[in-house]
Protein backbone atom coordinates (compact mmCIF):
# COMPACT_ATOMS: atom_id res chain seq x y z
CA UNK A 1 0.00 0.00 0.00
CA UNK A 2 1.18 3.78 -1.16
CA UNK A 3 2.61 5.80 2.10
CA UNK A 4 0.04 6.94 3.68
CA UNK A 5 -0.40 11.19 2.51
CA UNK A 6 1.31 13.35 4.98
CA UNK A 7 -0.49 16.89 3.73
CA UNK A 8 -4.02 18.19 2.67
CA UNK A 9 -2.54 18.23 -1.00
CA UNK A 10 -1.53 14.70 -0.89
CA UNK A 11 -4.53 13.24 0.28
CA UNK A 12 -6.91 15.20 -1.33
CA UNK A 13 -4.68 13.55 -4.59
CA UNK A 14 -5.34 10.31 -3.23
CA UNK A 15 -8.84 9.92 -2.20
CA UNK A 16 -10.67 12.59 -4.96
CA UNK A 17 -13.33 10.85 -4.99
CA UNK A 18 -16.06 7.75 -3.71
CA UNK A 19 -14.73 5.88 -5.99
CA UNK A 20 -10.80 6.24 -4.67
CA UNK A 21 -12.55 5.45 -1.35
CA UNK A 22 -13.54 2.91 -2.06
CA UNK A 23 -10.42 1.23 -3.30
CA UNK A 24 -8.55 1.90 -0.49
CA UNK A 25 -11.29 -0.21 1.45
CA UNK A 26 -11.01 -3.05 -0.94
CA UNK A 27 -6.96 -3.35 -0.48
CA UNK A 28 -7.23 -2.90 3.08
CA UNK A 29 -10.16 -5.55 3.57
CA UNK A 30 -8.76 -7.84 0.94
CA UNK A 31 -4.85 -7.20 0.76
CA UNK A 32 -4.54 -10.34 -1.40
CA UNK A 33 -7.84 -9.71 -3.60
CA UNK A 34 -11.57 -10.53 -2.73
CA UNK A 35 -12.18 -13.66 -0.53
CA UNK A 36 -15.91 -14.12 0.83
CA UNK A 37 -16.46 -13.36 5.01
CA UNK A 38 -18.88 -15.90 4.60
CA UNK A 39 -16.92 -19.27 2.94
CA UNK A 40 -13.75 -18.35 2.05
CA UNK A 41 -14.25 -18.14 -1.75
CA UNK A 42 -11.73 -15.99 -3.05
CA UNK A 43 -13.69 -15.61 -6.74
CA UNK A 44 -16.27 -12.68 -6.72
CA UNK A 45 -16.85 -10.14 -9.14
CA UNK A 46 -18.13 -6.02 -8.01
CA UNK A 47 -21.62 -5.89 -8.31
CA UNK A 48 -22.44 -2.44 -11.26
CA UNK A 49 -26.19 -2.47 -9.54
CA UNK A 50 -25.09 -1.59 -5.96
CA UNK A 51 -22.42 0.70 -4.95
CA UNK A 52 -18.67 -0.99 -3.88
CA UNK A 53 -20.56 -4.31 -2.92
CA UNK A 54 -19.29 -7.60 -4.38
CA UNK A 55 -20.57 -10.78 -4.74
CA UNK A 56 -18.94 -14.60 -3.97
CA UNK A 57 -19.08 -16.62 -6.86
CA UNK A 58 -19.10 -19.78 -4.32
CA UNK A 59 -22.57 -18.43 -2.37
CA UNK A 60 -23.36 -15.49 -3.92
CA UNK A 61 -23.40 -13.53 -0.72
CA UNK A 62 -23.36 -9.38 -1.50
CA UNK A 63 -20.33 -7.62 0.89
CA UNK A 64 -19.81 -4.17 1.62
CA UNK A 65 -16.67 -2.79 1.18
CA UNK A 66 -17.82 -1.12 4.37
CA UNK A 67 -18.99 -3.55 6.56
CA UNK A 68 -17.97 -4.05 9.74
CA UNK A 69 -16.44 -0.34 9.49
CA UNK A 70 -17.93 2.82 10.89
CA UNK A 71 -18.74 4.14 7.80
CA UNK A 72 -21.61 1.29 6.81
CA UNK A 73 -24.84 2.19 6.34
CA UNK A 74 -24.19 6.07 6.82
CA UNK A 75 -25.85 8.18 4.41
CA UNK A 76 -22.72 10.20 4.45
CA UNK A 77 -20.02 10.30 1.34
CA UNK A 78 -16.90 8.36 2.24
CA UNK A 79 -14.81 11.15 1.12
CA UNK A 80 -17.01 13.07 4.06
CA UNK A 81 -15.65 10.31 6.49
CA UNK A 82 -11.88 9.49 4.80
CA UNK A 83 -12.16 13.61 5.35
CA UNK A 84 -13.35 13.51 8.79
CA UNK A 85 -10.75 10.78 10.70
CA UNK A 86 -7.68 12.45 8.69
CA UNK A 87 -8.54 15.21 9.94
CA UNK A 88 -8.99 13.84 13.80
CA UNK A 89 -6.07 11.78 13.18
CA UNK A 90 -3.22 14.75 11.96
CA UNK A 91 -4.83 17.33 13.94
CA UNK A 92 -2.33 16.85 16.93
CA UNK A 93 -5.21 19.14 19.60
CA UNK A 94 -7.80 16.92 17.33
CA UNK A 95 -10.81 18.58 16.55
CA UNK A 96 -14.32 19.22 17.68
CA UNK A 97 -17.51 18.89 15.48
CA UNK A 98 -18.28 22.72 14.80
CA UNK A 99 -14.84 23.20 13.01
CA UNK A 100 -15.47 19.68 11.42
CA UNK A 101 -18.80 21.33 10.06
CA UNK A 102 -17.40 24.54 8.78
CA UNK A 103 -14.27 22.69 7.49
CA UNK A 104 -16.09 19.76 5.78
CA UNK A 105 -19.42 22.04 5.02
CA UNK A 106 -21.79 19.80 7.08
CA UNK A 107 -25.19 21.22 6.92
CA UNK A 108 -25.88 20.84 10.66
CA UNK A 109 -24.07 20.98 13.57
CA UNK A 110 -26.06 17.56 14.82
CA UNK A 111 -24.62 15.27 11.91
CA UNK A 112 -20.86 16.68 12.18
CA UNK A 113 -21.77 15.84 16.20
CA UNK A 114 -22.87 12.21 15.19
CA UNK A 115 -19.83 11.95 12.95
CA UNK A 116 -17.66 12.78 15.43
CA UNK A 117 -19.04 11.00 18.20
CA UNK A 118 -18.63 7.68 15.73
CA UNK A 119 -15.19 8.37 15.28
CA UNK A 120 -14.43 8.97 18.58
CA UNK A 121 -15.68 5.39 19.42
CA UNK A 122 -12.68 3.91 18.05
CA UNK A 123 -10.57 5.96 20.60
CA UNK A 124 -11.40 3.26 23.51
CA UNK A 125 -10.06 0.26 22.52
CA UNK A 126 -10.89 -2.46 25.18
CA UNK A 127 -7.85 -5.46 25.47
CA UNK A 128 -5.18 -2.43 25.22
CA UNK A 129 -2.41 -4.37 26.66
CA UNK A 130 -0.66 -2.86 29.79
CA UNK A 131 2.02 -0.59 30.44
CA UNK A 132 4.92 -2.68 30.95
CA UNK A 133 8.70 -2.23 31.93
CA UNK A 134 9.75 1.00 33.56
CA UNK A 135 6.45 2.88 34.07
CA UNK A 136 6.33 6.67 35.55
CA UNK A 137 3.72 6.68 37.42
CA UNK A 138 1.69 9.96 39.21
CA UNK A 139 -1.01 12.06 39.97
CA UNK A 140 -2.53 15.30 39.49
CA UNK A 141 -5.47 17.43 39.94
CA UNK A 142 -7.31 19.16 36.60
CA UNK A 143 -9.36 22.00 36.96
CA UNK A 144 -13.21 21.07 35.60
CA UNK A 145 -14.97 23.87 33.38
CA UNK A 146 -18.88 24.21 35.17
CA UNK A 147 -22.24 24.43 32.81
CA UNK A 148 -21.95 28.09 33.70
CA UNK A 149 -18.37 29.16 33.28
CA UNK A 150 -17.08 31.43 30.86
CA UNK A 151 -15.20 29.51 28.27
CA UNK A 152 -12.26 31.80 29.18
CA UNK A 153 -12.24 30.90 32.50
CA UNK A 154 -12.27 33.95 34.76
CA UNK A 155 -14.98 34.85 36.80
CA UNK A 156 -15.98 31.76 37.45
CA UNK A 157 -12.43 30.06 37.60
CA UNK A 158 -12.66 30.24 41.84
CA UNK A 159 -15.94 28.22 41.86
CA UNK A 160 -14.33 25.68 39.67
CA UNK A 161 -14.19 21.69 40.90
CA UNK A 162 -11.32 19.39 40.32
CA UNK A 163 -11.15 16.24 38.70
CA UNK A 164 -7.92 13.84 40.30
CA UNK A 165 -6.27 12.34 37.30
CA UNK A 166 -3.60 9.19 37.36
CA UNK A 167 -1.34 8.80 34.75
CA UNK A 168 1.48 5.86 33.76
CA UNK A 169 3.69 6.62 31.46
CA UNK A 170 6.30 4.19 29.84
CA UNK A 171 9.67 5.26 29.70
CA UNK A 172 12.30 3.37 26.55
CA UNK A 173 15.87 4.42 26.57
CA UNK A 174 14.58 8.00 28.20
CA UNK A 175 12.00 8.94 26.18
CA UNK A 176 7.78 8.42 26.46
CA UNK A 177 6.16 5.46 25.11
CA UNK A 178 2.43 4.88 25.69
CA UNK A 179 0.08 6.52 28.32
CA UNK A 180 -2.84 5.59 30.44
CA UNK A 181 -5.13 7.96 32.13
CA UNK A 182 -7.60 6.99 34.24
CA UNK A 183 -9.76 9.35 36.65
CA UNK A 184 -9.47 8.03 40.65
CA UNK A 185 -11.80 9.06 43.68
CA UNK A 186 -8.67 9.71 45.72
CA UNK A 187 -5.10 10.16 46.38
CA UNK A 188 -5.15 7.08 48.40
CA UNK A 189 -3.68 4.24 48.36
CA UNK A 190 -6.71 2.12 47.33
CA UNK A 191 -7.17 4.49 44.48
CA UNK A 192 -3.31 4.31 43.37
CA UNK A 193 -3.46 0.51 43.72
CA UNK A 194 -6.44 0.22 41.33
CA UNK A 195 -4.81 2.22 38.98
CA UNK A 196 -1.43 0.43 38.79
CA UNK A 197 -3.12 -2.64 38.99
CA UNK A 198 -5.48 -1.87 36.06
CA UNK A 199 -3.06 -0.70 33.68
CA UNK A 200 0.43 -2.00 34.41
CA UNK A 201 1.39 -5.65 33.59
CA UNK A 202 2.73 -7.78 36.08
CA UNK A 203 6.54 -7.19 36.74
CA UNK A 204 6.70 -3.99 35.34
CA UNK A 205 8.50 -1.29 37.94
CA UNK A 206 7.11 1.58 38.62
CA UNK A 207 9.49 5.12 39.40
CA UNK A 208 7.45 7.85 41.49
CA UNK A 209 7.85 10.99 43.50
CA UNK A 210 7.87 8.56 46.77
CA UNK A 211 4.54 9.27 47.81
CA UNK A 212 3.46 6.64 49.85
CA UNK A 213 0.32 5.63 48.45
CA UNK A 214 2.04 3.72 45.81
CA UNK A 215 3.94 1.12 47.80
CA UNK A 216 3.14 -2.42 47.90
CA UNK A 217 1.05 -2.46 44.78
CA UNK A 218 1.13 -6.42 44.30
CA UNK A 219 3.57 -8.05 41.61
CA UNK A 220 4.92 -4.31 41.18
CA UNK A 221 8.33 -3.14 41.97
CA UNK A 222 8.73 0.11 43.23
CA UNK A 223 11.55 2.57 42.72
CA UNK A 224 10.28 5.41 44.83
CA UNK A 225 12.32 8.91 44.41
CA UNK A 226 11.39 10.94 47.64
CA UNK A 227 11.63 14.51 46.64
CA UNK A 228 10.45 17.93 46.89
CA UNK A 229 7.47 19.44 44.77
CA UNK A 230 10.05 21.78 42.54
CA UNK A 231 11.81 18.97 41.45
CA UNK A 232 9.57 15.79 40.65
CA UNK A 233 9.54 17.69 36.94
CA UNK A 234 12.80 16.36 36.95
CA UNK A 235 12.40 13.15 38.04
CA UNK A 236 9.17 12.04 36.41
CA UNK A 237 9.62 14.62 33.87
CA UNK A 238 7.19 12.45 31.29
CA UNK A 239 4.45 12.48 33.30
CA UNK A 240 4.75 16.14 34.00
CA UNK A 241 4.56 16.82 30.55
CA UNK A 242 2.33 14.60 29.89
CA UNK A 243 -0.18 16.18 32.20
CA UNK A 244 0.95 20.03 30.72
CA UNK A 245 0.02 18.47 26.97
CA UNK A 246 -3.57 17.16 28.98
CA UNK A 247 -4.15 21.10 30.55
CA UNK A 248 -3.25 22.62 27.86
CA UNK A 249 -5.22 20.47 25.30
CA UNK A 250 -8.26 20.48 27.67
CA UNK A 251 -8.54 24.19 27.42
CA UNK A 252 -7.41 24.46 23.82
CA UNK A 253 -10.03 22.15 22.35
CA UNK A 254 -12.76 22.02 24.74
CA UNK A 255 -12.18 25.60 26.59
CA UNK A 256 -12.22 23.21 29.81
CA UNK A 257 -13.09 19.31 30.89
CA UNK A 258 -16.65 18.89 31.75
CA UNK A 259 -16.83 16.24 35.02
CA UNK A 260 -19.37 14.32 32.72
CA UNK A 261 -16.92 13.45 29.74
CA UNK A 262 -13.83 13.53 31.36
CA UNK A 263 -12.80 9.32 31.07
CA UNK A 264 -13.52 9.96 27.29
CA UNK A 265 -11.66 13.10 27.38
CA UNK A 266 -8.59 10.96 28.48
CA UNK A 267 -9.50 8.28 26.78
CA UNK A 268 -9.26 10.74 23.73
CA UNK A 269 -5.74 12.26 24.80
CA UNK A 270 -4.37 9.00 25.36
CA UNK A 271 -5.15 7.43 21.43
CA UNK A 272 -3.94 10.70 20.06
CA UNK A 273 -0.73 10.20 21.99
CA UNK A 274 -0.10 6.41 21.64
CA UNK A 275 -0.42 7.26 17.75
CA UNK A 276 1.52 10.41 17.85
CA UNK A 277 3.94 8.85 15.29
CA UNK A 278 1.75 6.09 13.49
CA UNK A 279 -0.97 9.03 11.72
CA UNK A 280 -1.89 5.79 9.85
CA UNK A 281 -3.31 3.88 12.15
CA UNK A 282 -4.67 6.44 13.71
CA UNK A 283 -7.43 7.30 10.64
CA UNK A 284 -7.82 3.44 9.95
CA UNK A 285 -8.73 2.80 13.35
CA UNK A 286 -10.92 5.78 13.53
CA UNK A 287 -12.71 4.34 10.71
CA UNK A 288 -13.18 0.94 12.42
CA UNK A 289 -10.46 -0.60 8.99
CA UNK A 290 -8.94 -3.66 10.16
CA UNK A 291 -10.68 -4.29 13.58
CA UNK A 292 -11.70 -7.28 15.50
CA UNK A 293 -15.35 -8.05 13.25
CA UNK A 294 -12.58 -8.78 10.28
CA UNK A 295 -10.86 -12.14 10.15
CA UNK A 296 -7.42 -11.88 11.26
CA UNK A 297 -4.70 -12.42 8.58
CA UNK A 298 -1.35 -13.18 8.69
CA UNK A 299 0.03 -9.65 7.79
CA UNK A 300 -2.27 -8.17 10.41
CA UNK A 301 -0.48 -10.53 12.52
CA UNK A 302 2.90 -9.12 11.64
CA UNK A 303 2.48 -5.60 10.67
CA UNK A 304 1.15 -4.42 14.12
CA UNK A 305 -0.28 -1.16 12.28
CA UNK A 306 -2.63 -3.13 10.16
CA UNK A 307 -4.88 -3.79 13.48
CA UNK A 308 -3.52 -1.01 16.31
ZN1 LIG B 1 -19.10 -16.97 -0.38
Amino acid sequence: MAEFPRSLIEFQRRFPDERACAAYLVQARWPGGFRCPSCGHAKGWELSTKAFTWECAGCDRQTSVTAGTVMHASKLPLTVWFWAAYLMATHSNGIAALQLQSQLGLGSYKSAWLLCAKLRRAMVAPGRSPLAGLVEVDETAIPLRRKDDPPSGGQGRSRRGKMLVAAGVEVHDGGPGRVRLATIADFSAQSLHAFVEANLAPGATIKTDGWSGYSGTPGIDHDPHVVGSMAAHIILPWTHRVFANLKTWALGVYHGLRKKHLQSYLDEFTFRFNRRRTRHAAFRSLLGIAVARMPTTYNMLIKPEATA
